[in-house]
């Protein structure tokens, strides 16, 4: 095999978090040749020692996923915690909201996981599939389109110069995607003015396998339930993203921990009594983006590279995973009727599939986010009244549940 044919892939995937790394998974029967390049080393062995920062609650429809790929078992021996309820409360009225998994039904509202766990359990597997190739690392720098005999193709160059030649190429490079901005995808953005602190923490009393969301003015602050592998199997760590303006954001990530732990006790109302201890803390800013389309001749958007969302109702990789289901479920459909996998119209399918169930989400989470930081009395009353009307009509309250869930999408 030449160098050349070595650089050519009918499907180049482009990032290796948890949305690329899933769709490329998907694609390991399919009759294609894949690449995957990532700018950082995979970490097929990188389980972080308790616990990863970064964490997601995964919904019913994404544990389905990953259990259809063999791979849910991996990631729950390792650690993962179910939660059955969900608590979100007003910082400033009497409002609040209880969801339960017994309510609707199901085990579990969802599984909090540690990113850096899904990710061991995705890139081991990556290591094992005959149709896929993992580049070395480097970062894509240019874009540049071709025509030849075979066809469309699209041609990345990378940082070191090297060229790779794809009939379709895939951007999940996440939220500040190289590929989006060199394809000029246009996309509508919203700036929240927020920053979120997440790190974990531990608290006097256990989380009950709950997750908690407090309201301010200022943002929200969440607790998510952690699973502790020790011996004592004890339920006192959870891990939080604290929602907030720019200024505070700053003044938190300024203090010493045991002056964080006290901020982040009074913030949450010492629900779990007092946050004794909490580790490294990091900050991330939110915007919510969204990409107008996601496909063009040859190229298309999957996961933050086509969405970003508020983290307040943990949907962010959720959406992202559904994407690659959905990409993955169409190409298959499309090459078994003799399409070429950068053909528009398969690449339309995959965005009419997907897009409208992402903004419907982010427009939900756009109306959580105004209605809770708005000040006025009319809308402190409205979303007091809100809360406490959607707690008392168990069907709303519960269709809502399934949507965050995953469990209304059909895709
Ligand atoms: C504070 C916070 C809390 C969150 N909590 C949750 C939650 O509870 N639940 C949830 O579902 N979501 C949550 N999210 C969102 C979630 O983390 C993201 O939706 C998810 O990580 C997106 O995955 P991805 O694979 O699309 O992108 P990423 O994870 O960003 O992966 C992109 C990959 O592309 C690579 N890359 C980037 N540029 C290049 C380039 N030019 N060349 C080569 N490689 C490149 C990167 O190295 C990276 O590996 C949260 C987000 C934040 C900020």
């Amino acid at each position: 095999m030449t160098t050349k044919d070595q650089n050519q892939f009918d499907v180049l995937i482009v990032g290796a978090g948890m949305v690329g790394a899933t769709l490329a998974c998907l694609l390991a029967e399919a009759p294609v040749k894949v690449g995957l390049l990532d700018k950082t080393p995979l970490k097929p062995d990188g389980i972080p020692e308790p616990f990863d920062a970064r964490v997601s609650a995964l919904t019913l429809a994404s544990r389905k996923l990953f259990n259809d790929l063999g791979l849910w078992q991996h990631i729950e021996a390792v650690r993962g915690c179910d939660y059955q309820d969900m608590h979100v409360w007003d910082a400033d009225g009497t409002g609040s909201i209880h969801f339960s998994s017994s309510e609707i039904g199901e085990p579990a509202l969802g599984t909090i996981v540690e990113n850096g766990i899904v990710l061991a359990a995705l890139h081991q597997r990556l290591q094992t599939i005959a149709n896929l190739e993992i580049l070395p690392p480097e970062s894509v720098d240019s874009l540049l389109s071709l025509d030849d005999e075979a066809g469309k193709r699209i041609s990345v160059a990378t940082n070191t110069g090297q060229q790779l030649t794809t009939r379709l190429l895939v951007a999940a490079d996440g939220g500040n995607s190289k590929i989006r901005e060199l394809a000029q995808f246009k996309t509508r953005e919203w700036e929240y003015g927020h920053q979120a602190i997440v790190t974990t923490v531990r608290t006097e009393k256990p989380h009950q396998m709950t997750a908690w969301q407090r309201f301010m003015d200022t943002g929200p602050l969440a607790f998510l339930p952690l699973q502790s592998d020790s011996i004592t199997d004890e339920q006192h760590f959870s891990s939080i993203v604290w929602s907030t303006l720019p200024d505070q954001a700053a003044a938190l990530m300024e203090l010493s921990d045991a002056a964080f732990c006290k901020a982040l006790s009074e913030a949450f109302e010492a629900t779990l009594g007092p946050v004794e201890s909490c580790a490294k803390r990091f900050s991330f800013p939110l915007r919510q983006r969204h990409a107008i389309d996601y496909v063009q001749p040859g190229i298309a958007l999957i996961g933050d590279a086509a969405h970003t969302i508020h983290p307040l109702a943990g949907q962010g990789v959720n959406l992202g995973l559904l994407d690659a289901a959905a990409l993955a479920n169409e190409l298959s459909r499309g090459l078994a009727s003799g399409r070429a996998p950068g053909d528009i119209t398969l690449l339309k399918r995959y965005q009419r599939a997907r897009s409208g169930h992402n903004l419907s989400m982010m427009w939900l989470m756009e109306g959580f986010k105004h209605l809770f930081a708005g000040q006025a009395l009319s809308v402190r009353w409205l979303r007091n009244l809100g809360l406490h009307s959607v707690d008392s009509m168990p069907v709303v309250k519960n269709q809502l549940a399934r949507k965050a869930m995953g469990l209304d999408y059909t895709g």
